[in-house]
């Protein structure tokens, strides 16, 4: 199993960072599955590929003449934030794709001058973002693809009526793809009142 064979195109397997030999088993499972452009649902555990899982796909489908938030990720913590971002950024910036985080911490300044400079995709943390949606800094009408990443943290975390909110700024017309180590009733139906159809994959 190869990378050229998960239907990814030419400029994202020429960007892949040299780690990357032979897809994790929820990239190989996921991967696919989020290229036709539906719904999913992914249990994968920390450490398993999943950054690359969603953010491969992601990165294959912006559209980089387009300089609008095209695609969200939305993590629980800073630290996953920053962890997502330099993952993203790390083949983002050879597809001439901008990648920003948006979390707490940072000077909103600074956050809001990349956004303002055409980000395409933006990893946040669900109180910053919402604090920019809330100010109109930040514009989600041509978001695609939308991320929840740990999302049985977030709901733990007790994030989902910030998440609720995020949601209502996005299009009706997007594709939504959650990311979880365990999903637990109460997530199951928080998530499934949010996606449309979604198919499960578990790595
Ligand atoms: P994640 O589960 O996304 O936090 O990734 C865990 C670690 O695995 C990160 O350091 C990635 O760079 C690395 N990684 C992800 N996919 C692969 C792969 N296909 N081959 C080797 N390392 C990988």
């Amino acid at each position: 199993m190869t990378f050229a064979s998960l239907q990814l195109n030419k400029p994202v397997l020429g960007a892949l960072p040299s780690q990357l030999t032979k897809p994790t088993d929820i990239q190989r499972l996921a991967i696919p599955s989020i290229l036709k452009g539906g719904d999913l649902l992914a249990l994968a555990q920390t450490g398993s590929g999943k950054t690359y899982a969603f953010g491969l796909p992601m990165l294959q489908r912006v559209n980089t003449e387009l300089k609008q938030v095209q695609g969200l990720v939305l993590v629980p913590t800073r630290e996953l934030a920053s962890q997502v971002t330099d993952s993203l950024k790390s083949v983002g910036v050879k597809l001439g794709i901008q990648v920003a985080m948006l979390c707490g911490g940072v000077t909103p300044e600074y956050q809001q001058a990349e956004i303002e400079q055409g980000a395409q995709v933006v990893v946040a943390t669900p109180g910053r973002l919402l604090d920019f949606l809330n100010k109109g800094l930040i514009s989600l009408k041509s978001l695609s693809q939308f991320v929840l990443d740990e999302a049985d943290r977030l709901l733990e975390m007790g994030f989902w009526p910030d998440v609720q909110k995020i949601f209502s700024f996005a299009p009706a017309a997007r594709q939504t793809l959650l990311f979880s180590a365990t999903l637990p009733e109460t997530l199951e139906k928080a998530a499934l009142g949010l996606m449309y159809k979604p198919e499960r994959v578990t790595a």
